[in-house]
């Protein structure tokens, strides 16, 4: 039996959604350790679902590769409120946003990295995702002969914004979500893929069609995962939104009457 010890570890942000989980199947008949990790921000109404679907891949996994229950260690859960901001991390983020629109979450992903003191983080950015041509002339690609080739930063600068994203690996950045599809039934796990789940905002559990995942998947060519309702959002989602907008404001002219009613009845009251 080999020695699990002297393996190299994957340290992999999984989420259970289609590119992350992509990226933890080219793991699975690699000779190394794959240590998942997975933040919870309970803000978000899929973070209950992402686990429950990790679980399931992670069963189904165990299964197809009997050798990963030597190799795939439970995944380290940490909740988001515990991530202390890194004040450098926060700076850099702050202004990379402001010329960018990088999202929020690379704000405190970088600072769990730099925290946990992590500098090969795998991240699952697709090709043509929007920070890849941020490091466009900081890139190299790594074929080190034990996992599937992958790109990493190099010589970024310490005091430049973008440094912060070099506390991770790029393992997925030559892949469209097509590429995937086409690769995982090639390799033989598209089933374990197709257990992925991206939506951040799922209606009686199921897929909702207008969220920013679900529109990437629609156009990127993967609006069979959804559900012909969720396509039905999808195509009504400009309407959709001014749907919900006049709710919002409905609800605030109400909460305002019923403000404008309480103080009038304390006024008369007081009379
Ligand atoms: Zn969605």
């Amino acid at each position: 039996m080999s020695n699990y010890d002297n393996k190299n570890t994957v340290n992999i942000l999984w989420t259970g959604g289609w590119d992350s989980t992509f990226s933890l199947l080219l793991l699975v008949d690699r000779d190394v350790i794959i240590q998942p990790h997975y933040i919870i921000d309970r803000r978000r109404n899929s973070y209950k679902k992402e686990i429950e679907v990790m679980d399931e891949i992670r069963a189904a996994i165990l299964d197809k590769y009997p050798i990963t229950r030597h190799s795939f260690r439970p995944t380290i859960y940490t909740e988001l409120s515990d991530v202390k901001i890194d004040e450098e991390m926060f700076i850099k983020h702050k202004n990379l946003q402001q010329d960018t629109g990088l999202g929020d979450q690379y704000n405190w992903i970088a600072s769990y990295a730099k925290n946990a003191d992590l500098n090969d983080l795998q991240m699952s950015i697709v090709k043509d995702g929007s920070i890849s041509g941020l490091l466009d002339g900081f890139f190299e690609k790594v074929d080190d002969g034990i996992l599937q080739p992958y790109w990493k930063t190099t010589n970024v600068p310490d005091d430049r914004d973008i440094s912060i994203l070099s506390y991770f690996h790029y393992p997925v950045l030559d892949y469209t979500k097509l590429d995937m599809l086409e690769t995982s039934k090639k390799e033989g796990f598209f089933d374990i893929l197709n257990l992925s789940w991206s939506c951040h905002k799922p209606i009686n559990d199921e897929p909702c069609g207008i969220c920013k995942p679900c529109i990437i998947a629609i156009e990127s060519g993967l609006s069979w995962r959804l559900t012909p309702k969720a396509i039905r959002r999808y195509k009504l989602r400009r309407l959709y939104a001014f749907y919900n907008k006049l709710v919002r404001k409905f609800v605030i002219i109400k909460k305002n009457l019923k403000n404008e009613r309480l103080n009038n009845h304390y006024y008369i009251n007081k009379l």
